[in-house]
């Protein structure tokens, strides 16, 4: 197998995600703008708004966990499993390259009540959310949590606080008009150990003007809702990243999973496809063919294997 060929090289589209703390530490903060991950996950699923929305939050979600991952070959992933008709979403994230996939990204839903996106009833909140964090170690970690709400801004904050034990402030929005999202982004606002209480009830008092946060984006740049919502709170900026919709699939990796279905599942494709096969990736859609010829190789490795 020619390894050069496997590298997939995505167009890298630039979202920007904004690192910064406030009273002197006291604060962690998070600020994303993910529309173009978001457009790109919309476009590969030929996604509904509904679930351009819930996947879109997912990632932005996860993208959150991402950045905080240290070791280079560190990844994590957030399964959501709500019994709601999208099936189960799931997003990746490898640092700032993230994707995502649902079994079934074309529900569509009427509107709630007060006029949003309905992603609540589209996941559903009869279920778990797991986190599984891939620290290049043997065993990975893994959080599970039940899910409240679905919506998952909610699910998230109550993710950290309960199995991460750090209280956290999570706001997600994607706003979407037909096959086009306008903006989407999220914001991720920690108290560290010690911060002293005056300061929490600050940002709760501010918070509702946090919420909408990717109507928001609509105004005014990321920055400067940063500095009007953190005015007099000791905004200072750690540093900025790019995050990009990217994945890491190959045809050898493919492969990979073929060998693992096992000598029977692999003769029985062989007699029953005489065309071949053809396997898509769920995250980015690209299809590889597997010929007979390649069937029968791999075949081989799985009997040796
Ligand atoms: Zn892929």
């Amino acid at each position: 197998m020619d390894a050069e060929k496997d590298i997939q090289i995505e167009r890298r589209e630039g979202a920007e995600m904004i690192r910064a703390t406030l009273m002197d530490g006291q604060v962690r903060v998070m600020m994303l703008e993910t529309t173009q991950m978001c457009q790109r996950a919309a476009d590969i699923h030929n996604a509904t708004p509904v679930c351009t929305a819930a996947m879109g939050r997912l990632m932005t979600a996860t993208a959150m966990l991402g950045v905080m991952m240290k070791g280079e070959n560190e990844s994590v992933t957030v399964n959501i499993k709500g019994g709601g008709p999208m099936g189960t979403v799931v997003a990746v994230a490898n640092h700032g390259d993230l994707k995502v996939c649902a079994d079934d990204p074309q529900v569509e839903l009427p509107l709630r009540e007060d006029g949003k996106l309905n992603v609540g009833g589209a996941i559903g909140k009869d279920g778990y959310m797991t986190v599984i964090k891939d620290l290049g170690l043997r065993e990975p970690y893994i959080g599970q949590i039940e899910l409240v709400s679905g919506e998952l801004g909610i699910d998230f904050a109550n993710y950290f606080t309960v199995s991460e034990q750090q209280p956290s402030l999570v706001a997600l929005g994607v706003l979407v008009s037909g096959d086009a999202v306008l903006k989407a982004g999220g914001l991720l606002i920690q108290p560290l150990p010690g911060c002293p209480d005056s300061v929490i009830s600050e940002l709760e008092l501010r918070s509702p003007l946090m919420a909408d946060i990717s109507r928001e984006l609509c105004y005014e740049p990321m920055e400067d809702l940063a500095k009007k919502w953190f005015d007099g709170l000791k905004y200072v900026v750690l540093g900025e990243s790019e995050l990009s919709y990217r994945c890491n699939c190959s045809r050898s990796r493919m492969e990979r999973a073929l060998i693992t279905l096992g000598q029977e599942e692999l003769t029985r494709m062989i007699q029953d496809e005489q065309e071949g096969a053809e396997l898509t990736c769920h995250f980015c859609k690209k299809t590889e063919k597997f010929t007979q010829h390649d069937l029968i190789r791999l075949l081989n490795q799985a009997t040796r294997g």
